[in-house]
């Protein structure tokens, strides 16, 4: 059999390909931020799943269970989010390895007495319960190769308020939601085995998804466009971008980059401009939206880092950075 290294979006289109089709017509499958289902007249229901491995998403000498326990959850609210929805339930399927606690809590017991396995467990579900969605079902079993965490968010969005990848406009501008590159700013310290700053660390290992503002921009018709921001903004917009076959102009200057991370970035000579644009794991939302609702985008404190563009027609999905990134790629971050 011919073998062909697939990258991640090339797998997910041949997964769309061959197992994505046959829909009824007015569900929506593969490629926004949830799946979108028929609920109720005027409603929708939303469905997303994400998947955190240790080695791949976290280190268990990095992260305390209670903070493992929030991400695996925000990072799964942050798409329901992405649509304009609000998070009813989640499915929480678990793969552990014998002992997890222990391995957790160096230096708490050795012998595999189960009560440690149930502190872990207990800080875990206090930290995924801290949303206050309720948890309706999932799956246990023993895994050989660190823990594997699948979960799957279900929300509720008023199809009126419902925002796809696909529909920017030529003259709409670009916003986000909050900070870009200090959760890949944390990462990079841990990495380098050096303590930076708090929220740098915190923006890494709790991300807070954006439901409150994907909830009032999903209620603006002016915006025409939504997803959260995942895998580095200039990779993520260009998903918008393809989706909506347009392009984009991007001004550097305006990326909201923390003080911390211009400070870290600074003093450890790190490109701040380039982790915010690459760097992944920032869950905000990335927005496009008719400049007449420009003062009230400003006032909610969400940043206009540029605008979109018509594309010619081999240019869909091509940002422009207004020559600043001489010699850096911003493709985006994929896991392949
Ligand atoms: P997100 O970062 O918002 O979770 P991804 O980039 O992971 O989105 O995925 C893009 C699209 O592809 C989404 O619609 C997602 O549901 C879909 N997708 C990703 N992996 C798979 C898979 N293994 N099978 C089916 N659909 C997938
Ligand atoms: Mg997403």
């Amino acid at each position: 059999m011919r073998s062909t290294k697939l990258g991640e979006f090339d797998l997910i289109e041949l997964i769309r390909r061959r197992a994505g089709t046959g829909l009824p017509a007015d569900w929506e499958g593969i490629g926004d931020d949830c799946a979108v289902l028929p609920w109720s007249s005027g409603e929708s229901l939303l469905l997303t799943t994400d998947m955190l491995v240790e080695g791949t998403h976290f280190r268990m000498d990095w992260t305390t269970p209670y903070q493992l326990g929030v991400k695996a959850l925000a990072v799964n609210l942050s798409d329901v989010a992405a649509m304009g929805g609000r998070p009813v339930a989640s499915l929480l399927a678990i793969g552990l390895p014998p002992g997890v606690g222990h391995r957790a809590e160096r230096g708490v017991g050795q012998g595999g007495d189960r009560g440690v396995e149930m502190a872990w467990a207990e800080e875990f579900l206090r930290g995924y319960s801290s949303f206050g969605v309720p948890l309706i079902g999932g799956d246990t079993t023993a895994s050989e190769n660190g823990i594997t965490l699948s979960i799957t968010a279900l929300g509720i969005v008023e199809n009126t308020h419902l925002k796809r990848r696909s529909g920017a406009q030529a003259g709409d501008l670009i916003g986000v939601t909050g900070w870009l590159g200090s959760a890949a700013g944390g990462l990079k310290a841990l990495q380098s085995g050096i303590y930076e700053a708090d929220s740098l660390l915190e923006a890494l290992h709790t991300p807070r998804p954006h439901l409150p503002e994907g909830a009032w921009l999903g209620a603006q018709p002016g915006v025409h466009a939504m997803m959260d921001v995942s895998d580095g903004v200039a990779g993520d917009l260009r998903h918008i971008l393809k989706a909506s076959g347009v392009a984009a102009q991007v001004d550097l200057e305006k990326l909201p980059i923390s003080s911390d991370l211009q400070r870290v970035a600074l003093k450890n000579g790190w490109n701040a401009t380039e982790l915010a644009l690459t760097g992944g794991e920032d869950y905000v939302l990335l927005f496009t939206f008719d400049p007449a609702l420009k003062q009230q985008i400003e006032e909610q404190g969400f940043t206009i880092i540029g605008r979109v563009v018509s594309a010619n027609a081999d240019t869909p999905g091509r940002i422009d950075f207004g020559g600043e990134c001489n010699g850096l790629d911003f493709r985006g971050y994929s896991h392949f």
